[in-house]
Formats: structure tokens, C-alpha cells, sequence
């Protein structure tokens, strides 16, 4: 039995990630910066791989940026912009509820004098674009917040957010971490009014090691790292060729099924949902407006790690709260109202569009087992 239940951790690379990998490894192996023919080859195969991530959100080829990965267009997003802009403004706006790669660059950006207001949800759990908007001010040189909350699947309101800011505040650069929603909302750069946007290939069926993040035209940003100056010099260091094809193949292939997908994976999570109400003592802690692509649980107050290990040795896989944490309590969890018990026997389900009925019910008698058999 192999029932993987982490997408939201990683999802498996699809066939056709895999062959653009392979045969831009084997074939078409040349540095994009060589002048000669190998080297045009690969900067065509590369050219292809940006046009299809361009078109995805909505954008031109020349705002796709490639990265190692969204840690790294995170990072990018927020120190270039704040390098960029913020000798005079020193604030930052950010949801409480980010990703450790923009939390933690944001703490190291408060070290470095930056003031940093964090916005939390409500007592309801819900952020509200009126709580952002009112902690901006002149002063405030970036606004950042993720579309999809990697823990929860609670969607952040980011386009009301951001219209509201860049309309009284329009010199504020506005940055999402798209890593959740990429290729499971549809959405486009502009709509979201963002200057910058970070996403990820392996969450998408493409490899790991793969980001990009996206630069509005005329948005300014300095370079972390100094070297040959590839991707306009915004991000030097050879290109991961393969990788970067592996991606945009990844891409071409969702890209036209997100509407489809998510209508699938909402009937998934119904299921699931109705399979564990049977169950004694289980709560949900994702909204149900939330991204369909991910269930957090707690589950009778057994501790996440033993039920997780429960889990694996009938073949199922989850993660507990994210698996970016490794196993580490998670304050965002807190953030949402998840606290004590709950928190500690939390679950984070995850699903794509594969993902069976018949897995989702062996998934729910397992977990009932695993109550029944597991102390707390
Ligand atoms: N942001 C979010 C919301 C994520 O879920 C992740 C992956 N856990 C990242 C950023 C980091 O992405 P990567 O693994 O590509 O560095």
C-alpha cells in the first residue's frame, strides 16, 4: 500500500517533467550564456520553459526570473525590493501566517532596522484587507502575504488586499507567495495587482530546485547574489537548464486543466470531510472556503508525530501542521485559533487531482484505527 497524502510537502514530477529533465541533460546539455550553437539550443529550451510560466500568470517572458526555488524568490522578492526602495521607508506589512522563508527573512530584515508589522487573523480566523490597508502608511516601503496558507489551505485575502493598498498607497511594493495556489487557483499577476510573485516547481508536479519569481515591468530590485549577471543580473549563477524545462513542461500540462482539477479535488475533500465526521473526536481546522487541496485535522488529541507514524506503517502519507517545520510546534497553527491539543494532534492532508476515493476512505478507517489503537 502506497497512499501519498503530502502534496502540499511535494508532489510527485509527471512523466513529462521528467523527459524535459532527461533530455535537456543528455542532449540538449549546453550553458545558455556559450555563444555557439549548443548554447542556443539551451537557452531556446529555456526561452520555452519562461514563455509557458510567463503566460500562466498572466505575464511576459521578460518578468519570469528563475530561482532554486520560492526560499530563494522569497528571499529575492523581499531583501531586493526592500535593498531597492527602503532608504527612507523602513516598514514592512506582512501576514502573520507566512512561510518560514519569508518570516525569517523578514526577521533578519527587522535586525537590520526594518520595523515589521504582522497582521493576524481575527478571533473568526479570518483576515480582513481593512487591517492591512490601515498598518500601511507612507513609511511602509513593502506588503507581503501568501495566497494560500501552506498549513491550513486558508485562502488570504490578497486581491482586495493589495487593490486597496495600491490605491492609497501606490508606491508600495506588494509581494505573494504563490507557492500553494500556483496551478490549483486560477489567477493572473495583474488581477492580484502584485509587483512580485513567488512560485515553486515541485509543488506542481515539476522538480525541486526550480522557483521563479515574477517582476512587474518599471518594479525595481537588487540582486542578492553577484556573479555573470544571467537572468538580467536580478539572479547570477548558470541556469538550471533541466530544471527549468522540467518546470515549464510541468506547467504546459496543468495549465489548462486548474478548473477541472479543483472541481475534482473539492469533491475529494467532501468526501473526506463526510468520512471523518463518522469518526469520534475529529475536528477540522481548514476552513471550508479554503484551498480544496488541503485538509488540516486534529485528530482526538493524539499526538500528530505517533499518528503520523501510525499512518505510514498501513502505507499512508501525511504531514503534521508543515512539513517545512520538521516536527517543530507550528506558531501559524496558533495563529489560526489551533492551539494546546488541537495543535499538537494536527494533520495536514494533502491531495491533487490523482488522488483516489478509494485512497481517501482507506486513508479515514486507518486514521479511525489509529484513535482506537493509539494512546494520547
Ligand atoms: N512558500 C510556501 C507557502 C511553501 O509551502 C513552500 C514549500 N514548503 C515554500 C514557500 C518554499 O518553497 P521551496 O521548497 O521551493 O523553497
Amino acid at each position: 500500500m502506497f497512499i501519498y497524502l503530502d502534496n502540499a510537502a511535494t508532489t510527485k514530477p509527471c512523466e513529462a517533467a521528467v523527459s524535459a529533465a532527461v533530455s535537456a541533460m543528455t542532449e540538449n546539455f549546453g550553458n545558455p550564456s556559450s555563444l555557439h550553437r549548443c548554447g542556443l539550443d539551451a537557452q531556446l529550451g529555456m526561452d520555452r520553459a519562461r514563455k509557458i510560466i510567463a503566460d500562466s500568470l498572466g505575464a511576459n517572458s521578460e518578468n519570469i526570473f528563475f530561482t532554486s526555488g520560492a526560499t530563494e524568490s522569497n528571499n529575492l522578492a523581499i531583501r531586493g525590493a526592500s535593498a531597492a526602495y527602503g532608504k527612507k521607508r523602513r516598514k514592512i506589512v506582512a501576514s502573520s501566517v507566512e512561510h518560514a522563508s519569508v518570516d525569517e527573512t523578514l526577521s533578519s530584515l527587522e535586525n537590520q532596522g526594518f520595523e515589521v508589522i504582522r497582521i493576524s487573523p481575527r478571533a473568526d480566523g479570518r483576515f480582513y484587507s481593512e487591517d492591512f490597508l490601515s498598518a500601511c502608511d507612507e513609511q511602509t516601503v513593502l506588503l507581503t502575504m501568501m495566497y494560500v496558507n501552506n498549513e491550513t489551505g486558508y485562502i488570504l485575502p490578497v486581491k482586495e488586499t493589495f487593490s486597496a493598498v495600491k490605491r492609497n498607497f501606490p508606491d508600495i511594493i506588494t509581494h505573494s507567495d504563490c507557492v500553494q495556489a500556483y496551478m490549483k487557483l486560477k489567477f493572473k499577476s495583474s488581477a492580484l495587482n502584485a509587483d512580485l510573485i513567488s512560485v515553486s516547481g515541485h509543488k506542481v508536479h515539476g522538480p525541486k530546485g526550480i522557483g521563479v519569481l515574477y517582476i512587474k515591468k518599471g518594479v525595481r530590485i537588487l540582486p542578492i547574489l553577484t556573479g555573470g549577471k544571467q537572468e538580467k543580473g536580478i539572479r547570477s549563477g548558470t541556469e538550471n537548464v533541466p530544471m527549468i524545462c522540467a518546470f515549464g513542461a510541468a506547467v504546459e500540462l496543468l495549465q489548462s486543466t486548474i478548473t477541472e482539477r479543483f472541481a475534482a479535488v473539492s469533491e475529494l475533500r467532501s468526501l473526506l470531510m463526510s468520512e471523518l465526521s463518522e469518526i469520534d473526536g475529529v475536528t477540522a481546522n481548514s476552513p471550508e472556503d479554503g484551498s480544496p487541496y488541503i485538509a488540516n485535522i486534529s485528530a482526538a488529541g493524539k499526538r500528530s508525530e505517533i499518528m503520523l507514524h501510525y499512518l505510514e506503517s498501513r502505507g499512508v502519507y501525511v504531514s503534521s501542521g508543515s512539513a517545512c517545520s520538521k516536527g517543530q510546534q507550528s506558531g501559524v497553527l496558533g495563529e489560526f485559533g489551533i492551539k494546546g491539543k488541537s495543535a499538537d494532534s494536527a494533520l495536514r492532508i494533502s491531495m491533487t487531482a490523482e488522488t483516489t476515493k478509494e485512497e481517501i476512505r482507506y486513508f479515514a478507517a486507518a486514521l479511525k484505527d489509529g484513535i482506537e489503537k493509539l494512546r494520547g
